[in-house]
């Protein structure tokens, strides 16, 4: 069967054929391949075609695909069963694993990034006793129904729904300011600092395309807590990658509450929501606020993502190999545009990077936007065709690997030089 008829078929039992939208390839045209088997850097589909991957299922494999001692540790706990809905002493492992990494007091295990963001929101909501939060335009944090949801018509007005099913009444209480506008946030502390509860952000944007963050705006986003506001980093993309304690550790960032997904699982569904003591002490059965999950915290998960983390902690030079492949791409695509006249800007940071077709500086998602989308969309095929495995939508992050090494980069490069 192809890659084409399967997807064919798979149309008729699932809705447009894929189990999250950006599978689709809908940005992009075409028809999606259907991975089959990954092998470090490297990814196979079912009609054995091999591509060089940088999107790593969307984040998480960091050490690259079927890492060998990820994939023992799996087998090992595994073969012991699956899940059992209790306590389970990988569980004190991992939590104290992040502990390590970030500084927090304790540590809550969720399945998806989507409700850690949801559970942090709902855990700063009930510490605080405020209704309303703030998020940036651009910035995703899951598709909780509070946070699917766009810019009114100025900085103060209410947030109104992106996706049919929210209602009204439930995105008025989302404020969408744009990011890298310490100017607007003040504004909006301003006059309404004492209602709000959270702002939630990602520290370096991914899902926007890679969005750097300005010292001044980090600092805006610290000075919310003068307001009595919880600042959330969002740390499900850059946790564990940007650094072994995330953008936290390399921006200094001092968040209140952290949402951490993809890596902290490993390539397996685990996620996490943390903060200090007297706020996580909030969460049931301690305190009032109450969040719960069958499979949370279980066994196969919170073995692969703790090993994982362990082969990040005991090998920090694996940071700096990421940081100077990361150069490399960036370096090189420099180039690229000079040498074929194209207009466009690269943002990147650490192993996470993203070329819009624009000349930049983009900083905001309105100026991401101004990307030449026909343009992503014939390098992309043309990379394919290459094999090379780019993110098929402008606005994602591609992402390195440990796996990846110099020669794939400049492989890379030499693939972006035919498709420019
Ligand atoms: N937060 C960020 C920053 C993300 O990038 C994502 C997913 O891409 C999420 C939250 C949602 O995570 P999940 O897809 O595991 O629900």
């Amino acid at each position: 069967m192809t890659n084409a008829e399967l997807f064919q078929e798979a149309q008729a039992h699932i809705p447009g054929g894929v189990s999250s939208p950006v599978r689709a390839f809908k940005a992009v045209g075409g028809t999606p391949p259907y991975l089959v088997r990954g092998e470090g850097a490297y990814v196979y589909d079912l009609e054995g075609n091999r591509y060089l991957d940088y999107v790593l299922s969307w984040g998480p494999l960091i050490l690259g695909h079927a890492h060998p001692k990820v994939l023992s540790r799996v087998r090992e706990v595994m073969e012991r069963g699956l899940t059992f809905g209790a306590p389970h002493p990988l569980e004190v492992e991992l939590a104290k694993a992040v502990k390590r990494a970030y500084p927090v007091d304790l540590v809550r295990f969720v399945s998806s990034g989507t409700e850690a963001t949801m559970s942090a929101l709902r855990l700063a909501r009930g510490y605080t006793g405020r209704s309303l939060i703030v998020k940036f335009r651009g910035n995703y944090h899951g598709h909780a129904d509070g946070l699917l949801v766009e810019a009114g018509s100025g900085a103060l007005t209410f947030g109104v729904p992106t996706s049919a099913g929210v209602p009204q009444e439930y995105a008025r209480l989302t404020l969408v300011l744009e990011y890298n506008d310490p100017e607007g946030l003040k504004e909006v502390l301003k006059a309404r600092g004492e209602e709000i509860a959270a702002i939630i952000f990602e520290p370096v944007v991914g899902n926007a395309g890679v969005l750097i963050p300005t010292e001044e705006f980090l600092k805006a986003l610290h000075e919310a807590k003068a307001y009595g506001v919880l600042l959330i980093a969002d740390e499900v993309m850059t946790g564990f990658r940007l650094a072994f304690g995330g953008a936290t550790e390399r921006f200094g960032l001092k968040p209140d509450l952290i949402a951490l997904g993809k890596i902290l699982g490993g390539g397996l569904p685990a996620a996490a929501y943390a903060g200090r003591r007297e706020i996580m002490e909030k969460v049931a059965p301690l305190g009032p606020v109450y969040q719960a999950g069958t499979l949370s915290g279980n066994p196969l998960a919170m073995a692969s993502g703790l090993a994982t983390l362990e082969i990040l902690e005991e090998n920090p030079g694996l940071y700096q190999a990421l940081e100077r492949l990361g150069q490399r791409l960036e370096e090189g695509l420099k180039a690229l545009l000079q040498e074929t006249g194209t207009p466009g800007t690269v943002n990147r940071v650490g192993s996470m990077l993203t070329l819009f077709f624009t000349e930049g500086p983009v900083r905001t998602f309105l100026e991401a936007k101004k990307t030449d989308t026909n343009r992503f969309k014939e390098v992309f095929h043309a990379l394919l065709k290459q094999g090379v495995y780019w993110p098929p939508s402008n606005f994602e992050a591609a992402f390195l690997s440990t796996a990846h090494t110099e020669e794939e980069i400049d492989r890379t490069l030499e693939a972006f030089r035919k498709a420019l």
